[in-house]
């Protein structure tokens, strides 16, 4: 269709995540003009609905704190979780420009940072190498809703109204949460982007909602521009500098996640608007697309189900119950447990195995959460049993059956679990171990036995658990560290940018530590905006 429209900008970004706010900000104060537009009606992306969490080794506030931390331990770290599978130039690169983007929205753009306190690296403190106790992973204090003017409305956020560093100690009274919800005081991904949104606005940045980007504008021998509709209307929008791709991961597009991921999840946390656009929008243009070897952690296992707000975009997963916490446990068809449920790295290692007697099968998927009166009372409220898909019974073999799990297999695997509980441990997969898991679990008093708890009291109940993506893909374009996308010779597409969930995962390897992906959104946003401010790049 002939545009009916035109502007003309600097720089536009495509998608209102943290990565394209990141990159509109960073070209701004650079002094150049910018326009996000964004595909759904509302401003945020993903991370708006995330933890909110961002991991950022040798950061400044670790600094202030004394925290001993460095740019080399922080790749060795990651380099270790990853099986030395990742990157090492870009992990580098990572651990590099991290903590330059937070310490830059820090000055530049008003954002709140906090050290999460509690919060080890998560994969094993401290038996993984370089791997360091709190101080590496921040978060966003809690954000007004009501500074965000007009924009209240239309800013993205999840449900909660509690900070990660408040999860993880002490969580307020529920008086407190409400009161806050009055006041739409928000935590999580809500505080850090309703922190990036309200700068974005402070400064003028035009963002065009419920504007898809159709198709990337080229003259010259460069990306000069975009296509996008905008209220009803076709328009072209010339980019003087570039334009930067932040349409995030693909989660909510069947066919991408087929041709990438050797998966079959169902059930997704992330946006219907992530449709991987990035692919058709970029590849036209010859970008080399990367589809890095990397457990899928984008299966989050307690999924079921999954609560959708109004416009249909997902509000949260409602884990309804905690299979990392006591008393709860997760077993396979043949009710054998199969990983420390604490850990997402043996979970989702044991949900790709394959079943040794029947090869045709994965041995652990389907996989069910298993537990017992002792979690209802401790954990959960009256309104999250009522989940459709929860089965009851008396005794542990009824369960099974009613479940769809072997009943003796079953019966035998718990009982082997609860003397393993008597005795503090978990020979098996050694749940309850000194790892971080003990923070996602139990009763967070950073026991390490806190995350074992037996399950014998009746009534036990059971629910399928779903497999569900959660914004972090592994495929996806491939940036320079200036964050130009690279065509299939390595040459960067000129005027062309990428930042975030668009860009492939090829820092990580084999595994990745939770808040890389809110990180690198962040970090390759800074350095797409950086870049494109200014002719001779980073030092
Ligand atoms: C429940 C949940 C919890 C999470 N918790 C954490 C956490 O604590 N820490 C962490 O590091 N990561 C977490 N993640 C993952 C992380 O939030 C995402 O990887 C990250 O936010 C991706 O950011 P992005 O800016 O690259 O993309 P997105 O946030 O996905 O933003 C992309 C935006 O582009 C828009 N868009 C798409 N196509 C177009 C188009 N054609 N034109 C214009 N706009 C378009 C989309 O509508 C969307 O708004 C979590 C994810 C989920 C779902």
């Amino acid at each position: 269709m002939a545009p009916q429209a035109h502007a003309e900008y600097d720089v536009v970004c495509l998608g209102s995540g943290a990565a394209g706010l990141t990159a509109a900000i960073a070209a701004h104060e650079l002094g150049l003009s910018v326009l996000v537009v964004e595909k759904s009606s509302k401003i945020g992306g993903v991370a708006a609905i995330s933890g909110g969490q961002a991991w950022i080794p040798a950061n400044h506030l670790a600094e202030e704190a004394g925290i001993e931390d460095s740019v080399e331990n922080a790749v060795a770290y990651l380099m270790w979780i990853g099986g030395g599978l990742g990157d090492e130039a870009r992990a580098r690169h990572y651990c590099t420009y991290a903590r330059q983007a937070v310490r830059f929205l820090a000055d530049h753009a008003g954002l709140a940072w906090q050290i999460v306190p509690v919060a080890d690296d998560y994969h094993g403190h401290p038996e993984a190498r370089h791997s360091l106790g709190p101080g590496r992973l921040l978060e966003v204090e809690l954000f007004p809703g009501s500074s965000l003017g007009a924009a209240q409305s239309f800013t993205r956020h999840g449900p909660e109204r509690i900070t990660a560093s408040e999860v993880y100690t002490v969580a307020p009274p529920e008086a407190e949460i409400e009161a806050r919800r009055e006041r739409d005081e928000r935590g999580h991904g809500g505080s850090l982007l309703g922190s990036l949104v309200k700068n974005v606005l402070e400064r003028g940045i035009d963002v065009w909602r419920d504007a898809p980007a159709t198709e990337l504008l080229v003259a010259d021998g460069r990306v000069s521009g975009v296509r996008a509709t905008h209220e009803g209307s076709v328009v072209e929008v010339a980019a003087r500098r570039g334009v930067v791709v932040a349409t995030g991961g693909y989660d909510s597009s069947a066919a991408d996640r087929a041709s990438f991921d050797a998966d079959h999840a169902v059930s997704t946390s992330s946006l219907p608007s992530v449709t991987g656009d990035h692919f058709r929008l970029a590849g036209r243009l010859g970008a080399r697309v990367a589809a890095p070897f990397r457990l899928p952690h984008n299966f989050h296992l307690p999924g079921v189900p999954v609560i959708r707000d109004a416009d249909g975009v997902v509000q949260r997963d409602a884990s309804i119950v905690r299979s990392a916490a006591m008393h709860a446990v997760v077993v396979n068809r043949r009710g054998r447990r199969f990983a420390d449920e604490t850990t997402s790295a043996s979970r989702d290692a044991g949900l790709f195995a394959v079943d040794v007697h029947e090869p045709w099968k994965f041995a652990n998927n389907p996989c069910w959460a298993v537990w017992d009166a002792q979690h209802v009372a401790r954990y959960l409220d009256p309104e999250a049993m009522q989940t459709p898909g929860i089965v009851s019974a008396q005794s542990l073999k009824e369960l099974a059956v009613a479940a769809g799990i072997d009943p003796d297999g079953l019966e035998e695997e718990i009982a082997r679990f609860n003397a393993n509980v008597a005795l503090g441990t978990d020979p098996d997969f050694g749940r309850g171990s000194p790892n971080a898991g003990h923070i996602h679990g139990g009763d967070r008093s950073g026991a390490e036995e806190s995350t074992l708890g037996t399950i014998e009291q009746p009534p036990f109940h059971a629910v399928r658990l779903v497999q569900t993506t959660m914004g972090l893909p592994h495929a996806g374009l491939v940036t320079d560290g200036f964050g130009r996308v690279l065509d299939w010779d390595d040459v960067p597409i000129e005027g062309l940018y990428a930042a975030g969930g668009s860009v492939a995962f090829l820092e990580f390897g084999l595994n990745y530590t939770p808040g890389n992906a809110n990180a690198r959104s962040l970090l390759q946003g800074f350095c797409a905006g950086s870049h494109l401010g200014s002719s001779a790049g980073h030092p």
